[in-house]
């Protein structure tokens, strides 16, 4: 559904990411989804009077890690600040958030754009700010559960500089990719660690000034963003080809009618009446810290992928595949220092590795062997020694048993013969058992020498080399 090209699409993203933390963010209790309702709860994250925040330095740690990678410039003060609302989830009736002064501001993403350059998006700032509880609407009662309220998250806030849903797209990937590179969120949309409110104008295409916009909130997949946007861009371009305004309004995405319903009038910073949260001294980063932290930041999915383009020389197809996680790019690699070549190394990676990873629900280091027995299977390959089928059966079967390459090559006897007295010795069976085929074979009937490489692969149960095989058969049917 593309925009009528008279009309421009300018998006901008905010994204509410949950840090992998031990515990919550002003309190003891344990971050962690899947408790029974009500179990990590203390009465500081159930927003109890008279109870005071401490402030869990875990958080500024992460964030600091985040912005940095983001090149934003991390502020040496920053300052809490209450975001007054009311909703059944937020007994305080107050948001901890940060709003004037936030730990990170500016910066920018490299995103690969759709000709494979990469595109710089620009973020506005990033900040802290508690989760809420979440409330469970049933026929006869409406729950709250509270396991969530007091999660940390991170706002990312991103300048309008995205023009159409499959750049938002784009964005959102690279961005959850790099938070789970940097081991700072688990990036799970189904649990809500990594969801995403789009803002959405349209403008005369050439138009200078932004065009009012609608803020889509509850987008939980990324499939949602894309229809939401389209749709979105769709709807408001309608409008102003009708001669209408776009109100400045907060839509909902109803995923199963797909399509965006005005959820409220747009609500401005005013009415939440913001102030800096007095029960916390302003936020200082301890000295050092800074500097500590950009020396142990991790390599992010935009350098990797320079990094193999670089040295690998590979598509850019196989690059996205192997860095979109980074445990791939790692087993990738181990391949390489354990001594496989580059090209096959990222050839089993892709095909066999992703499809014992996707099979299996454990993590994929658990789900797969030791990338040095791998190894050691396609150097049997390089060799000879088993055939790539026989390779891909054995891993098959590793991934199952956890035995190592040689037991499994051995216990399944899908050693290959390369010995060419034995072949030469499968070979004079059948030809000696096909005299009338010989014949026919000798007296220029070419097409027939598949026939016998197949009866000899028979003689040999699959398991002679099939390099040897047509040389010795090419010798033998030599007139
Ligand atoms: P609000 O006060 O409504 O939350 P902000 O100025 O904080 O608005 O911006 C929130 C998000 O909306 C940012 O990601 C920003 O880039 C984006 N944004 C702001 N104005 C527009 C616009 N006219 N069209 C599209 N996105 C916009
Ligand atoms: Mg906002
Ligand atoms: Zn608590």
């Amino acid at each position: 559904m593309a925009a009528s090209s008279a009309y421009e699409a300018v998006i901008g993203l905010e994204v509410h990411t949950q840090l992998l933390t031990r515990s919550k963010i002003f309190c003891g209790c344990a971050n962690a989804f899947g408790a029974p309702p009500n179990h990590h709860v203390c009465p500081v994250c159930m927003g109890m009077p008279g109870v005071l925040p401490v402030f869990n330095r875990r958080v500024l740690e992460l964030t600091i890690r985040v912005g940095l990678t983001a090149h934003s410039q991390i502020a040496e003060r920053s300052v809490f600040a209450r975001k007054n609302y009311f909703y059944p989830d937020l007994p305080k009736g107050y948001q901890i958030s940060q709003y004037e002064r936030p730990l990170c501001v500016g910066g920018y993403i490299e995103v690969p754009g759709a000709d494979g350059a990469p595109r710089k998006i620009r973020l506005t700032r990033i900040h802290i700010e508690e989760d809420a509880g979440k409330n469970i609407h049933r026929p006869e009662a409406s729950l709250v559960d509270f396991n969530r309220s007091g999660a940390p998250l991170l706002e990312i806030v991103s300048e309008p500089d995205l023009h159409s849903a499959e750049e938002a797209a784009a964005y959102l990937r690279e961005l959850r990719a790099m938070l789970r590179y940097l081991e700072v969120s688990d990036g799970n949309m189904e649990e809500g660690s990594f969801r995403c409110d789009a803002n959405v104008s349209v403008r005369p295409r050439g138009a200078s000034e932004l065009g009012a916009k609608t803020e889509i909130k509850n987008l939980n997949s990324f499939k949602f963003v894309e229809k939401a946007i389209n749709h979105e861009i769709a709807r408001q371009t309608a409008v102003l080809q009708a001669g209408g305004k776009v109100e400045q309004q907060t839509h909902l995405w109803d995923a199963e009618r797909e399509e965006t319903r005005p959820m409220r009038s747009k609500e401005y910073a005013h009415d939440y009446r913001y102030f800096p949260e007095p029960d916390l001294p302003e936020l200082q980063a301890p000295p050092g810290l800074v500097e500590a932290i950009r020396a142990q930041t991790p390599e992010v999915p935009s350098a990797r992928r320079a990094r193999y383009a670089r040295d690998f020389g590979l598509s850019a197809y196989a690059i996205e595949v192997l860095t979109q996680e980074r445990e791939v790019g790692d087993y990738f690699e181990a391949l390489i220092k354990a001594g496989v070549h580059h090209k096959a190394a990222a050839n089993w990676t892709m095909s066999e590795v992703l499809r014992a990873a996707n099979a299996s629900d454990q993590p994929l280091i658990r789900a797969i062997p030791a990338a040095a027995q791998t190894a050691t299977l396609l150097k049997l390959v390089e060799q000879n020694r088993i055939s790539l089928n026989g390779a891909k059966t054995a891993f098959a079967a590793m991934c199952k048993s956890g035995q190592d390459a040689a037991a499994t090559v051995s216990a399944l006897g899908l050693a290959q013969v390369s010995d060419e007295a034995a072949i030469a010795e499968a070979c004079d069976l059948v030809l000696s058992t096909e005299t009338d085929k010989v014949a026919e074979y000798r007296a220029g009937h070419e097409k027939l020498f598949g026939f016998f490489v197949g009866r000899v692969m028979k003689t040999t149960q699959g398991k002679a080399n099939p390099k040897v095989v047509n040389e010795v058969l090419k010798r033998k049917l030599a007139p």
